[in-house]
């Protein structure tokens, strides 16, 4: 096995589909593997046994490095978004109004080869209820505070019993009133999606709110959509979140079936980021021109309430910045 291979499958080595992943990383390219060093392929095997490994498509594209990582263009960054010059303590960041962003994890369950912290991973972040202690103080000290954001990595790699104390110390501060979760694991992790995860979340006093964040609708598959479906029925508001990446999502056909399978599991979507410049990742980036025909064509073939918002993050921005509405 080489050593950036971090997926294990351990009870699923003969499964052909994973014998077909195994193919695919023995003929890898000497600058793919390097990107795989950089940034390591993760992949949960359940998902990857969903995957067709053998052609090249709107998944393995997510999940596979590719030598493209290596080349760097002028503007693309470390750290896009600038997280760590706006992060007043460990763990903690307050860019937008009213909410507060915790990075309760660096972990993922899958590791997405777009993603904007990508070479944030080594960040020492709070583990254990003590360490969050002076971040849950500056969150009960500030008044204009009404949310908070749990993100990472994906916060739905902790535990239920750690989220649940988490969550309680929040409950605990009167002025917070919503918690809101941005995770992939009920997609790429179904299973993740258990009675004990619904019981926390329903029974804080906080509004949950969870943003699931989902590419393509070949993500969803019946597992996923059962999951998505658990939270809806357990009283969970459930927003979509994707990113428009080349080469995966970028055309019409792709993103109206996206919405039209999230609206049918009852997911409302949410936001459609134009992707961050982070360094490795260039090959995936959408023009402005084109990202904005795109949504001309979605509200046009889909209901209103089924039309992402268009947003770029900019660093220091006070809010997500609206693309406009027409190309
Ligand atoms: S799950 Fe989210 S945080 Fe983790 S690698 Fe993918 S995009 Fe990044």
């Amino acid at each position: 096995m080489t050593p950036f291979f971090q997926y294990t499958a351990n009870d699923a080595q003969d499964h052909p589909v994973v014998n077909s992943l195994n193919d695919r990383l023995r003929h890898l390219s000497p600058e793919a593997r390097e990107a795989a060093r950089q940034f390591p392929l993760r992949i949960p095997p359940a998902l990857a046994m969903r995957i067709p490994w053998e052609v090249d498509g709107p998944l393995t594209r997510q999940f596979l490095p590719a030598p493209e990582e290596l080349n760097h263009a002028p503007g693309d960054a470390i750290d896009p978004l600038r997280e760590r010059q706006a992060q007043g303590l460990p763990g903690m960041l307050i860019k937008y109004t009213g909410r507060a962003l915790l990075k309760v994890t660096t972990e993922c369950a899958v590791h997405c080869r777009f993603c904007f912290r990508r070479h944030l991973r080594e960040e020492p972040l709070p583990r254990r209820l003590r360490d969050w202690e002076p971040a849950l103080a500056a969150i009960a000290r500030d008044h204009t505070l009404k949310e908070v954001i749990y993100s990472g990595g994906d916060p739905l790699t902790l535990s239920d019993r750690r989220l649940a104390r988490l969550t309680a110390r929040l409950a605990a501060i009167p002025h917070l009133t919503r918690l809101r979760i941005h995770t992939r694991m009920p997609v790429v992790t179904p299973e993740r999606v258990q009675d004990s995860l619904l019981d926390w979340m329903k029974a804080t006093r906080l509004t949950p709110l969870l943003v699931v964040h989902v590419n393509h609708a070949d993500e969803l598959h019946p597992s996923a959509r059962a999951a998505l479906e658990k939270l809806v029925e357990g009283g969970i508001p459930v927003l979509s979140q994707s990113v428009l990446l080349k080469g995966i999502n970028d055309n019409l056909e792709a993103l109206t079936r996206l919405y039209e399978t999230l609206i049918d599991a009852r997911v409302i979507p949410y936001y459609l980021h134009m992707l961050d410049p982070v360094a490795g990742a260039g090959h995936f980036q959408v023009s402005d021109a084109h990202a904005l025909r795109l949504m001309a064509g979605l509200q046009e073939r889909l209901p209103g309430y089924g039309v992402p918002r268009l947003v770029r993050e900019e660093p220091g921005a006070r809010s997500k910045t609206g693309l406009p509405s027409k190309p």
